[in-house]
């Protein structure tokens, strides 16, 4: 349910609400809109008409049920789209983010390198992962804590903002005195552990989409983090697997305006997992803008054919910067900027 507060109603009229909510052995999440304050009141579906009586209390003017599964995830909870901040950078508003790096942390002057090539081109967040989910035991599994120095490192020399994926719940207050945002890999969106520990802690966080995960259950995953209180994620489509082989996964790109009309959370997309080969990302990304992605997470290597991992689909910063030049006029045609 949500119970919406009339315009200009009083705190302690809230805190009533809430205290009322949770006296009906709910939780009670606020989320304050530009107009008006929403309180969400979530737990059991059953007996939730309980939560109707609160029509009544001073200051609300309306109670409404959410009909879908996941309600925090849920655009009714909201009017608008949620803007993620990230110190001064804002996710999900007028301007498109870019997000771009390697696949992995390899060493200090290969991070340093490219996060000075990326920043060049205009990318606003560092990505590089220091712990990796690799499918082989035997593959480069990252630098760990050696990694977060490094891209602790490169944030420093040029001021952008670190995203780094963190794979293991006990990991996760480590990962986060070094990342602006956590990323949650594919592999583990339904890792509820490490959703509910991410939902914890005060960083946004970058949530994938599993390779067999559907938009309902993506949403609900998200769902795990939002109900612990972290309101600042970020939904990233990567491809999913279908019967197609000519590309390492099928990027669902109409996963953008489906979750659109579902949540209020910023989308992104990431063309390099979604289809596995550097000259098919720039094809994708400029698709992912024209149908609305509010960003997009790029793997860029100063020399690809030596990365440990992804360097396949991993472009050189050239070309990294070229198609950013290619994108800014296309996400101006989409009432964007970049
Ligand atoms: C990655 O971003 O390097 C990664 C492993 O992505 P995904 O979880 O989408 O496979
Ligand atoms: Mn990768």
């Amino acid at each position: 349910m949500i119970i919406v507060m009339k315009t200009g109603a009083h705190e302690s009229q809230i805190q009533d609400v809430i205290r009322r909510i949770e006296a009906l052995g709910y939780q009670a999440h606020i989320i304050q809109g530009t107009q008006r304050t929403v309180v969400g009141a979530v737990g059991d579906e059953r007996g939730k008409d309980r939560l109707q009586s609160l029509e009544v209390m001073p200051g609300v003017e309306t109670v409404v049920p959410i009909l879908h599964p996941f309600k925090l995830a849920s655009r009714e909870v909201k009017g608008g789209k949620s803007i993620v901040k990230v110190g001064d950078l804002e996710i999900g508003g007028p301007a498109v983010v870019v997000m771009a790096g390697p696949c992995s942390v390899e060493s200090e002057a290969q991070i340093l390198q490219t996060a000075q090539a990326v920043k060049a081109a205009g990318a606003k967040v560092l990505r590089g992962g220091a712990f990796k989910p690799r499918t082989s035991p035997y593959a480069f599994q990252g630098l760990a804590e050696e990694g977060l120095k490094y891209l602790d490192i490169a944030r420093a020399a040029t001021g952008l903002k670190i995203v780094t994926e963190v794979v293991n719940p006990m990991d996760v207050e480590l990962v986060a005195t070094y990342a602006d945002i956590l990323q949650v890999g594919a592999r583990n969106v339904q890792n509820f552990a490490l959703l509910k520990r991410v939902g914890e802690v005060g960083k946004p966080v970058l949530l994938k989409r599993g390779m067999a995960t559907t938009i309902k259950e993506f949403l609900m995953a998200a769902e795990y983090i939002l109900s612990e209180g972290n309101y600042d994620v970020i939904l990233c489509e990567r491809g999913i697997r279908t019967f197609e082989t000519s590309t390492r996964f099928t990027l669902d790109l109409s996963a953008i305006p489906v979750l659109g009309k579902l949540t209020h959370l910023p989308l992104f997309v990431d063309p390099s997992h979604g289809t596995g080969q550097w000259d098919y990302v720039a094809p994708m990304a400029k698709a992912a803008i024209a149908c609305g992605a509010d960003g997009l997470i790029i793997e860029v290597h100063p020399n690809p054919a030596e990365a440990q991992s992804d360097g396949l689909q991993s472009l050189k910063p050239q070309k990294f910067q070229q198609l950013m030049d290619e994108l800014r006029p296309l996400a101006l045609a989409v009432g964007r900027r970049l």
